[in-house]
């Protein structure tokens, strides 16, 4: 039977060393990192979630400002707020919420974020640089993935690695992570065969689906690490994740629990991410911020 990886309290380590270096940053700059993160229309689980981001800022002693837009906004008037906010100086990182509402096109938004400030990691100048094996920006949830198996220690070199699912915002950059670690990677979507058996040789598997308790325990090779990236409500309208748990866990080494798993990391990435733009754009040596 597997161990937990506990997202939880690695997000938590992680939230305090960001707040440690955050303390360099203001000391060095005169100011602290600042996070803007802007809001189109109601949906609950965006508010939940935009607050949340907010908040993880405050706590880590950085500015996190919400801006809240009607659902009715106009493409035009969201684009004059990311290029009021790529313009100030005193904003690190900007953050649009997705999903945006119909009449806006994703895409053009998050284009115009200035890629030093794209805390989020989905500007293509990030994706590319991404795809290249360079440094920048990293999309925070694969990001949390692959800090939480160096927290298990899982060696990726050589090993098997299936990630479930290819977004650009989870699948596609977890995939291009463990690639950079040297992992051969298989990227499973809705059109794979036979994904059970694909899953069976994985030694590590990230499931990024968006659909309940997909991955069941016997897709598991015996000692393998499964991420859980889902979120989802079960029929009972319990939040759970794409891996039937306890059938997972009966034969992985690691698995990460919904919640509590790769969700609090993502959270934590997001402020380690803004930390680094703030960093990068006063022109501080990377090496000399202890992350
Ligand atoms: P998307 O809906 O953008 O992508 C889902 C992917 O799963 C697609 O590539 C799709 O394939 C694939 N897929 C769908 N059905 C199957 C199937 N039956 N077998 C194999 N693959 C399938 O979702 P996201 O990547 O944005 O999110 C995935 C999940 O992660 C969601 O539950 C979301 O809520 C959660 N999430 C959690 C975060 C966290 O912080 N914990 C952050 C972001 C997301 P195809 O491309 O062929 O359609």
């Amino acid at each position: 039977m597997g161990d937990i990886l506990d997202g939880k309290a690695l997000a938590e380590r992680l939230r305090a060393i960001v707040a440690e270096q955050v303390v360099r940053f203001r000391e060095r700059a005169g100011r602290v990192p600042g996070l803007e993160v802007v809001l189109v229309g109601e949906d609950p689980a965006s508010q939940v979630y935009v607050r949340n981001k907010a908040k993880a800022c405050e706590a880590a002693g950085m500015r996190g400002v919400l801006h809240r837009m009607a659902a009715t906004t106009p493409q035009s008037e969201l684009l004059a707020k990311v290029l009021e906010l790529n313009a100030r100086e005193d904003v690190d990182g900007i953050l649009v919420q997705l999903p945006l509402p119909k009449q806006i096109e994703a895409d053009v938004v998050l284009d115009a974020i200035d890629a030093a400030k794209d805390v989020d990691g989905f500007h293509p100048m990030n994706a590319g640089h991404l795809l290249a094996g360079r440094s920048g920006l990293v999309p925070c949830t694969p990001m949390g993935c692959m800090r939480l198996l160096d927290e298990a220690g899982v060696k990726l070199e050589g090993a098997r690695a299936v990630v479930i699912g290819r977004s650009n915002i989870v699948g596609k950059p977890a995939a291009l992570l463990l690639l950079q670690r040297n992992a051969t990677v298989t990227i499973a979507h809705s059109k794979t065969r036979d994904l059970p058996a694909i899953c069976r040789e994985a030694d590590v598997i990230v499931a990024a689906v968006g659909r309940a308790e997909m991955v069941r325990g016997d897709w598991v090779k015996p000692g393998a690490t499964v991420l859980d990236v889902g979120m989802n409500r079960n029929a009972e309208g319990k939040l759970v994740g794409d891996v039937a748990f306890a059938e997972a866990k009966e034969r992985a080494r690691w698995i990460t629990p919904v919640p509590g798993g790769v969700g609090p990391m993502t959270i934590a990435c997001l402020l380690e991410n803004t930390l680094r733009a703030a960093w990068a754009r006063k022109g501080y040596p990377p090496g000399d911020l202890a992350l």
